[in-house]
């Protein structure tokens, strides 16, 4: 079967996924960057066998077994499977995902990752029970998707569900945590990683009502954050304010999940030495940004201020070498193009390999999979995107996407018009 041409008409029938067994394959690409900061590969072809890699290199040197099978998939720009490490399950079209029909799921994907080349991702808040029925599914070989993470249901301090997801269904909302003691907070993750969370998030400061700023007690973070490492899992907030950064500096967060809009001072040098220190990792989520400054119908001069302020926070992290992962807050964000998240971060300095290293082996990283994930390289998976052309001829390339494998199998294939 030549999975690989499969087109999208027939991805969206919901047709059984081709298994790929002890197939080998074989994936031709005009260049391969097997990892940031890694000379690429120009003529080059990787070889797939069980979702692994076992070879990426010259099309010269590759030893291609008889019996192996070419991808119709190939002669574009080829490099790891990118991670958003902020995305949401919120929007309607994912609600009773156990049982929704999968060509609809599978076609909610590929609208919203799987054709930007996303090949996981983490899930930063939504209905638990039904991410991790998607991610089921997913897992299964049901539907065509990404690898999916989630933190389950977020934690926020008590009456301080923020106005900007007032709108989600009550019965979600009901169940977000709102501790308010030590022992409250730590029940809570117990009872994510319970059912079937892989972190915690933390809403540190949140504003329910215009004008109201709700605060996360130190108390309340430190224990959600010891509970959480204790279970060998990691720890997101949303930090809202330069304050939050500093408590999620002193309870021990791993990972910011915005930078701070509207903040009245940058970044310090001090509390940038801390994260540093402390290897907190930041997802920018500028698109975000504008587009929240858009629906408030700030002016444009001023969301130009604001966003240049916001810019100048990442590059001030990005001096100290602070680790940026890539991230949109997409199904958050109805609009789910990511171009112009990476034109803002090369506004905001970052080269053509910081952007790549943000999307692949940053994550891998931080996530402790980085023997097995975020490279093109001989024993990883086969977690890949072909790019229609170079990102480093015009950085909005990342987003120009031919096609995507998750552990060898194609999960995306632009329609050849
Ligand atoms: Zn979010």
């Amino acid at each position: 079967m030549r999975a690989l041409a499969l087109p999208l008409f027939l991805l969206a029938l919901g047709t059984a996924l081709p298994a790929l067994g002890a197939d080998i394959w074989v994936i031709s690409a005009a260049k391969i960057y097997p990892a940031p900061n890694v000379e690429p590969i120009e003529d080059g072809v990787v070889v797939v066998r069980d979702g692994r890699i076992t070879y990426a290199g010259k099309r010269d040197s590759a030893k291609i077994p008889k019996s192996a099978k070419t991808s119709s998939c190939s002669g574009g720009v080829l490099m790891a499977g990118f991670q958003n490490s902020h995305v949401h399950f919120i929007e309607p079209r994912w609600e009773d995902a156990a049982h929704q029909p999968a060509a609809d799921l599978e076609q909610s994907f590929q609208e919203m990752l799987t054709r930007y080349g996303f090949t996981t991702v983490f899930d930063t808040t939504s209905d638990q029970a039904n991410t991790v029925a998607l991610r089921a599914r997913v897992e299964k070989g049901e539907i065509r998707g990404p690898r999916i993470f989630t933190v389950g249901l977020g934690l926020f301090p008590p009456d301080g569900i923020p106005s900007y997801i007032s709108d989600l269904p009550p019965r979600m909302l009901a169940r977000l945590h709102q501790p308010r003691t030590a022992e409250e907070a730590r029940a809570a993750v117990r009872a994510n990683i319970a059912n079937g969370a892989d972190g915690t998030k933390l809403f540190l400061h949140t504003s329910p009502r215009q004008g109201v700023m709700r605060r996360m007690s130190a108390d309340v973070a430190r224990a959600a954050v010891e509970e959480t490492h204790a279970h060998g899992k990691l720890v997101m907030a949303h930090p809202t304010t330069l304050e939050a950064i500093r408590l999620a500096l002193d309870v021990g967060v791993d990972v910011l999940v915005h930078t701070t809009l509207g903040e009245e001072s940058p970044w310090d040098a001090a509390t940038l030495a801390r994260m540093k220190s402390a290897h907190q990792s930041v997802i920018p989520t500028f698109k975000l940004w504008i587009y929240e400054l858009k629906k408030e119908d700030v002016p444009p001069p001023v969301v130009d201020t604001l966003v240049d302020a916001t810019l100048r926070e990442l590059d001030s992290f990005i001096a100290v070498q602070g680790q940026v992962l890539f991230g949109t807050d997409v199904g958050y964000m109805h609009d789910y193009d990511p171009t112009d998240e990476y034109v803002l971060m090369a506004k905001a300095g970052m080269s053509q390999a910081q952007i790549l290293e943000s999307l692949t082996t940053a994550p891998a990283a931080r996530w402790k999979e980085e023997k097995r994930h975020g490279q093109v390289a001989k024993g990883f998976a086969a977690d890949l995107v072909m790019l229609a052309a170079d990102p480093s001829e015009d950085i909005r390339n990342f987003a120009n996407v031919k096609c995507v494998f998750r552990a060898g199998m194609p999960i995306y294939s632009r329609a050849v018009p």
